[in-house]
């Protein structure tokens, strides 16, 4: 096998997508071979049940996923996703057990996967439409896996497929520095770790970055006794690298024609990081208060429901009564150049509440609902951003791109505006703070209560929430945790969350004229502030004061520090008035100053001095948790930060770095020191 030279001058968080090559097999098929490193990604005759019998049949994972408890959660980490047919072998296995052990309605499969070169989307439907006509059971998770594939950017994208209980990671970048991204916090139980490794790198003898010392070292960490690792290469070094780490090492029989291949398991009381807890859902977690419903207490609520946990959600008044319940919030990242974007929280948080919104309009279409997402696209005119078009160049076009003129004018329907540089969002839209609501709240597992908490005692072994209820007076509610998602008010419910700063911001509205409307932009827009047309939909009223099927053009918003009123103020239409105008002159001959027949809805935002929201357990407690500060971006930073503190919570692999885990902690040094 050739040696193939790697040559990549691009930083090590920036992606080189992998070229495909095609050849002939030995038995006439056509393969995929990666350009990178020569090599096929698999046998056409016979890879998928070679993936069987090296990675899920060595894994003994047939039966070790059989006889997963209810609830309990299974981790698989796979070195070289290529193609995801390992990932759509154990799938399907996973499917079919599902469907004949009903105990595994409940329980969870994990997949974690690293890849330094993706395949492009197209390459990849190519490929994968090669499985879906020889293997005909993988046809319908290969078109959802498809649909959820990521644009292709450093760092993790978390992927639900909810009807399955599977999630999956793809970490994409060097495997050895995804791999040591993974936090393992020992100091919650139980603590993560790897059930069982798919190594399957090409051949050491051509890619040996996959078989280095670094990769063993993160198999050790992340392994524990019991853990296994298989693959289909028997060479010394794979040999003695996981002989090292504390495996013990058995040659099998190869598939096919391969005379052997290695299948290990983890000795017993080899690693430090064994402990009692199994990750079998510990009874800690059978009932969790989460105190808050605007976005990130619906969010924590949904995924907390999701991994089998019933939660009771309270409110001091009703779900998204606070600065989360605007008509609309558009979704739409502040960028960040390309060299950042791994470990870019509003990056990474977009592209997660994008797919998951989009995943949940599923949902809705079947409840006949109105979707969580509308998928418009935005155009930001980047009067007021950190990335000019040289560094939107080095993003992939299904993330952000530029428009040409023509196009941005075409795009937005206006006259007069220079729009020669611009940054165009296509995955971006409208997200509907009701529709979402709705979904959440349906779920089997939540349970809203009106409840004006008052205080809060951990016991050793539950938490009481005392508070008072319109109706019934006062209540005590017990629960094995409580996450705290109070925005600025979390302080006062606990004294170690930080008195964050408050902001208010009012959003305004307003029905155009037809001849107004003939002159608006035909998109959402950002320049500082921001606008976009939006219809009324069923439900809109319970939260604002928008009918149905009306047409309305939003704006946003005011920013006024330590103002903690939320009456709609006339000035503050103004304002946003006057930022539209001044960005986009054209715009004040259509735009009324006459706002008085404007609607509004005033919200206090929460934000810490460095941006960052909090997330995590606090500090000398082992039952509170808090999820707060989310600023003005509650849409996309709630549900990856929601995720991150549930994995937190139960012991799972976050979608985040630890670094970022350490930035987002509620007892960071940052907020050791008061707001003066
Ligand atoms: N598991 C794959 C499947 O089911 O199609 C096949 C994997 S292929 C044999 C090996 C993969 O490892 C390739 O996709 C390659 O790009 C990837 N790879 C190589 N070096 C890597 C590195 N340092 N980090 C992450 N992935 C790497």
């Amino acid at each position: 096998m050739p040696t193939a030279q790697i040559k990549n001058a691009e930083p090590s968080n920036v992606i080189t997508p992998a070229k495909i090559d095609w050849q002939m097999d030995d038995t006439g098929n056509m393969v995929p071979v990666s350009g990178e490193f020569e090599d096929v990604y698999f046998s056409h005759a016979d890879g998928l049940a070679e993936s069987r019998h090296v990675f899920l049949a060595h894994n003994q994972l047939p039966e070790r996923l059989a006889n997963l408890a209810p609830k309990q959660c299974f981790t698989i980490a796979e070195l070289g996703f290529g193609t995801g047919l390992n990932l759509l072998a154990t799938w399907q296995l996973w499917r079919q057990l599902r469907e004949t052990h009903p105990q595994l309605a409940t329980a969870k499969l994990h997949f974690i996967t690293t890849e330094k070169f993706p395949i492009p989307l197209a390459d990849l439907t190519q490929i994968l439409a090669l499985w879906g006509q020889r293997a005909p059971e993988l046809t319908e998770i290969i078109e959802l896996f498809l649909s959820a594939y990521p644009p292709l950017i450093a760092g993790c994208h978390r992927l639900h497929f909810f009807n399955d209980n599977l999630t999956v990671d793809i970490w994409l970048g060097d495997a050895a520095i995804s791999l040591a991204k993974l936090a393992l916090d020992t100091s919650t139980k139980p603590a993560p770790y790897i059930d069982a490794w798919f190594l399957d790198g090409f051949a050491p003898s051509c890619n040996s970055t996959l078989w280095a010392e670094n990769i063993f070292a993160q198999i050790q960490r992340l392994s524990r006794s019991k853990t296994t690792a298989a693959t289909y290469s028997c060479a010394g070094i794979v040999k003695r690298a996981l002989q090292n780490c504390g495996f013990e090492i058995k040659k099998v029989k190869g598939f096919g024609r391969k005379r052997e291949m290695l299948t290990a398991v983890m000795a017993d009381k080899v690693y430090s990081n064994d402990s009692d807890s199994s990750s079998t859902l510990s009874s800690a977690h059978n009932h969790i208060v989460v105190i808050g419903a605007g976005v990130s207490g619906l969010l924590t609520a949904w995924s907390l429901a999701n991994r089998g946990i019933i939660v009771t959600l309270l409110d001091k008044s009703a779900p998204l009564a606070g600065a989360s319940g605007n008509p609309r919030a558009l979704l739409a990242p502040k960028m960040t150049p390309i060299h950042h974007v791994d470990e870019h929280l509003h990056t990474i948080g977009y592209l997660y509440s994008s797919r998951l919104y989009r995943k949940l309009n599923d949902k809705a279409a079947k409840q006949n609902t109105a979707p969580v997402l509308e998928l418009t696209g935005a155009l930001d005119l980047l009067i007021k951003a950190n990335i000019g078009t040289e560094q939107i160049l080095d993003y992939p076009d299904d993330m952000a791109t530029t428009l040409s003129l023509a196009q941005a004018k075409e795009t937005t329907g206006l006259k007069d505006q220079d729009l020669s540089e611009n940054l165009y969002l296509p995955q971006s839209g409208l997200v509907n703070p009701q529709a979402l609501k709705n979904i959440i709240l349906t779920h089997p597992l939540i349970h809203f209560q009106q409840l004006e908490v008052s205080s809060i005692n951990e016991m050793e072994s539950h938490v009481c929430i005392e508070g008072s209820n319109h109706e019934k007076g006062t209540m005590t509610i017990s629960a094995d945790n409580v996450v705290i998602c109070a925005a600025y008010e979390s302080h006062q419910l606990d004294k170690r969350i930080f008195d964050c700063r408050k902001i208010r911001g009012q959003l305004s509205w307003f029905i155009p004229s037809a001849a107004q409307w003939a002159k608006l932009p035909k998109l959402p827009l950002k320049y500082g502030g921001y606008c976009t047309s939006f219809s009324g939909q069923a439900g809109d009223s319970k939260l604002n004061e928008v009918v149905e099927g009306e047409q309305y053009l939003l704006l946003g918003a005011s920013f006024v520090r330590n103002d903690t009123d939320t009456d709609i103020r006339n000035e503050e239409h103004q304002i946003s008035r006057e930022k539209l105008v001044t960005a986009i002159p054209e715009m004040e001959s259509v735009i009324p100053t006459d706002t008085s027949l404007w609607q509004g809805r005033a919200g206090i935002r929460t934000q810490t001095p460095d941006y960052h929201p909090m997330v995590g357990q606090l500090v000398g407690s082992k039952r509170i948790w808090t999820m707060s500060a989310m600023g003005a971006k509650g849409y996309a930073l709630a549900p990856i930060c929601a995720e991150t503190l549930v994995d937190m919570m139960l012991g799972s692999f976050a979608p985040l770095s630890a670094a970022m885990l350490a930035r987002l902690s509620p007892n960071r040094t940052r907020l050791q020191t008061p707001l003066n």
